[in-house]
């Protein structure tokens, strides 16, 4: 199943700067087959949760899959400026600024275990900050959910010194 997976992602060289290997997803997202098994594949390491967060933009479409096949809610967790009800945010430094992630104040209720999804991890900033933002909430978030991990940057470690064990389909170097 997972060599399934792995046949449809696409490595896009330079992308979005030179220097960077793109792993795009879109020819998984566009095979209805691979998709499922994607889906499957997640489900069956997903464990024990109440409802799933995917984060903007590429966790919302593995997210809300996951969520249709569990039966579970999903929240989304949105870049600025982007929800139209009360929010709370959290701003994270990235390598050059800082950027802000944003989660309705209401999403949840406090002591929901939510499954954090997101496609891929890297440094590992998108997915710390995520999990700062849904603890803020209230949000219990144990496990942190991507398609696939680049095991040469620090994302796994900087999750697992927060008490998020990282749990990915594939792994590239
Ligand atoms: P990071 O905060 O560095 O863990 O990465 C945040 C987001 O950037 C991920 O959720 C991906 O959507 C995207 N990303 C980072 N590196 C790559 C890559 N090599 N290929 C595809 N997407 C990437």
């Amino acid at each position: 199943m997972l060599d399934t997976i792995s046949a449809h992602i696409r490595v896009v060289p330079d992308f979005p700067k030179p220097g960077i290997q793109f792993r795009d997803l879109t020819p998984l997202l566009a095979d209805g087959p691979a998709f499922q098994a994607t889906t499957a594949a997640l489900a069956e390491r997903a464990g024990e949760f109440d409802m799933i967060a995917g984060v903007e933009a590429r966790g919302f479409l593995f997210g809300a899959a996951l969520a249709q096949l569990t039966g579970r809610g999903l929240v989304i967790v949105r870049k600025p400026g982007k929800l139209p009800a009360a929010t709370i945010g959290h701003d994270y430094d990235l390598e050059y600024g800082t950027d802000r992630l944003e989660l309705h104040a209401d999403a949840f209720a406090p002591g929901t275990r939510v499954l954090l999804v997101d496609d891929v991890l890297a440094t590992g900033g998108t997915a710390e900050a995520a999990v700062t933002l849904l603890r803020k909430a209230g949000g219990m978030v144990e496990r942190a959910m991507f398609v696939m991990e680049l095991d040469g940057l620090p994302g796994a470690a900087r999750l697992r010194a927060m008490g998020v064990e990282p749990v990915s389909l594939l792994h590239y170097p």
